[in-house]
């Protein structure tokens, strides 16, 4: 039998495994936090913002982005029906509505007419998720955010290096939050981050990450308020730390990744990749395909064809309107299509160009079939 190729793995080396065994030899006492601050100034050097926060998830850092926004009991926030749990589950937590719109058939992302058609006196937020390391149409959001005076959120988690119009994700909107799961473009383990450019938005969050101490309040053990605890320890921060040395190495072979199965593809008619063009340049954080319709090529088809072939693929996300709990009446026609004839495809750093043929052509042969 085949090796199995696995669908994602984080790329370590030895500088990463150096760092963190030095934080945890050495990074306590006045040495807390130096991880900490090292791996976000590296990540605001990136992006080219002002303001970082490091937190222990992407989820908490939204949650307490959204909490600092004051969005609460009664508020609706919009955001695309394509879309991991994570970014849906804080809007509930803070009392408020997920409004799920659908997504464009190219991009996999929000629509941002049906952004604007969703707008009510309750809307507090937009979240531009940009999945699967494509861009949102930001012109288009800030430009509706702004004209009705509503924040535009991005969740940038699966879009490290992804550049839009010269601009990192993550760095346009109010704020931006990142996730360093494992199965991310670069990790932590478990991590994340809050960025922004808002001065006052900071401090609020930092005030937030802090359980309520604000910066400045000399009375120890004294919370101004009740706040958060979503931090990410000086460990973790070290491992962030060798990753960002490497950021660009990472980006630059996720993309290489993508590209040698857009060669498979891209000349077939029939099949979308991730969409980029002119405009924007993707991380490629999750290489994924769509069939069209016409293909008859279904979900468990592919599923079928990768487990013969011992290759882990993912489906691509379900309509967070399938899950019971958010069900509603109306149909958001491409969030609940699309996935049923599409599949993540393996796309680790250290995959091997004889790896990504074994999946291009147990795809070609699924298409020979059909
Ligand atoms: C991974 C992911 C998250 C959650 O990140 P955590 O760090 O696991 O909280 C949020 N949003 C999107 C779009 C993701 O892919």
């Amino acid at each position: 039998m085949n090796n199995r190729i696995h669908y994602t793995k984080p790329s370590i080396t030895e500088l990463e495994v150096r760092y963190a065994t030095d934080a945890a030899a050495n990074g306590w006492g006045e040495k807390c936090y130096d991880y900490i601050h090292r791996f976000e100034n590296a990540f605001k050097a990136h992006l080219d913002v002002e303001y970082a926060i490091a937190t222990s998830s992407c989820t908490g850092a939204l949650h307490m982005g959204m909490a600092a926004l004051g969005i609460g009991a009664g508020d609706e926030v919009i955001l695309a029906d394509t879309n991991w749990i994570a970014t849906a589950a804080p809007i509930v937590h803070l009392g408020a509505t997920p409004v799920f719109v659908d997504i464009l058939s190219d991009t996999w992302c929000l629509d941002p007419e049906l952004v604007e058609a969703a707008i009510t006196p309750r809307t507090k937020a937009i979240i531009a998720v940009h999945i699967y390391g494509n861009l949102c149409d930001m012109d288009r959001l800030l430009e509706i955010g702004e004209r009705h005076g509503i924040p535009v959120i991005e969740d940038a988690a699966e879009a490290i290096g992804s550049v839009y119009k010269g601009k990192r994700a993550g760095s346009m909107g109010k704020f931006g939050a990142f996730s360093f799961h494992g199965t991310k473009t670069i990790t932590t383990g478990e991590g994340g981050i809050f960025v922004t450019n808002d001065a006052e938005l900071h401090e609020r969050v930092l005030t937030l990450s802090n359980h309520g101490r604000a910066r400045g309040q000399t009375k120890q053990f004294w919370p101004d308020q009740i706040g958060f605890k979503y931090k990410m320890s000086n460990i973790q921060a070290a491992i962030g730390c060798g990753q960002m040395e490497r950021i660009e190495e990472l980006i630059l072979r996720k993309r290489e990744i993508f590209k040698y199965y857009l060669s498979y593809f891209s000349k077939n008619g029939n099949v979308k990749l991730n969409f980029e063009d002119g405009e924007t340049c993707i991380g490629a954080w999750m290489p994924s395909i769509v069939f069209d319709e016409n293909l008859n090529i279904t979900r468990e088809d592919l599923k079928r064809k990768f487990e013969e072939e011992n290759i882990d693929g993912r489906v691509f996300f379900w309509p967070l309107t399938s899950l019971p709990f958010f069900a509603t009446t109306s149909q958001n026609y491409n969030s609940h299509n699309i996935p049923k004839r599409a599949i993540n495809l393996p796309s680790y750093h250290d995959i091997t160009k004889s790896d990504q043929d074994r999946v291009a052509n147990a795809i070609l042969d699924l298409m020979e079939k059909a």
